[in-house]
């Protein structure tokens, strides 16, 4: 059976030709790693739902191999699979263009409504929500990110913006960043940002973060499964099959 994930084998969304010269490949590996208790390993870890995984394994990428699987389930009790990839690779992965999607947006994901209308860009990794200024992100892209690259960003990736299981994931994202910032608010009492951190306060920052990637503590709550189920329903009735299919029982 064709998948969509096959047609983005030869897509590329950003272009930005040596920009791992500018910031010694900090997406392609973990850079948070000395203030972790447990995720202390150089490895980078890149979320792939199923039939991405497949699509990539199926096209020749041998470099998926290290992973866990993660089950999420909704509240009507549909359930998508993900696999949370180990990549150790430091941007060497071979052949670059099957690298996973996260890899090809990365720092950015097109926000969307649910008709895929492109909304803006939202950082793609969970922690470069919490940089107060965009030149203070290890990211060197995401400082000079103005109106002419949203603009190519925008037009490069129409292509994941109709795709229904795309604004799955788009939305899903949005989701998952409020409510990190909700629960991160609440622990502090305030808003509270990597850049104006000290050496200390990072570390108490990211063994609080780390506890709740574990407990999920952050997404507990009615108001985050109520706002999936929706997402789930809206997009199941306006498409049907081309959506549910990435969904299991
Ligand atoms: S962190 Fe940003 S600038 Fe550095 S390699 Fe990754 S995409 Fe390029
Ligand atoms: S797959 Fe390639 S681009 Fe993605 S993290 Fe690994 S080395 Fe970097």
């Amino acid at each position: 059976m064709d998948s969509f994930f096959d047609t983005l084998h030869d897509k590329e969304f950003i272009f930005a030709p040596k920009c791992y010269m500018t910031c010694n490949g900090g997406c392609c590996h973990n850079i948070y790693a000395k203030y972790f208790k447990f995720n202390t390993s150089s490895e980078v870890i890149l979320p792939v739902i199923e039939a991405e995984y497949i699509s990539l394994v199926k096209a020749g990428n041998n470099n998926l191999s290290n992973h866990s699987k993660v089950i999420y389930e909704l509240k009507n009790k549909k359930k998508i699979v993900v696999y949370l990839i180990k990549c150790s690779l430091n941007g060497i992965c071979n052949p670059h263009s099957l690298r996973p999607l996260i890899c090809k947006l990365y720092p950015y994901y097109p926000q969307v409504d649910f008709d895929g209308n492109f909304l803006g860009v939202k950082p793609c990794a969970l922690f470069d929500i919490f940089y107060k200024h965009k030149k203070n992100n290890f990211c060197t892209i995401t400082h000079t990110a103005e109106e002419e690259f949203i603009k190519t960003f925008d037009k490069n990736t129409k292509i994941l913006q109709q795709e229904p299981i795309m604004i799955f994931i788009f939305k899903a994202l949005e989701y998952i960043e409020e409510a990190l910032k909700k629960y991160t608010y609440k622990y502090y009492g305030k808003e509270v940002y990597l850049d104006e951190m000290n050496e200390d306060e990072k570390y108490n920052f990211f063994a609080m973060q780390e506890i709740n990637s574990m407990t999920l503590k952050a997404y507990k709550n009615e108001d985050f499964i109520n706002k999936m189920q929706n997402l789930y329903d809206v997009l199941e009735q306006k498409y049907q099959d081309k959506f549910c299919k990435y969904f299991i029982d």
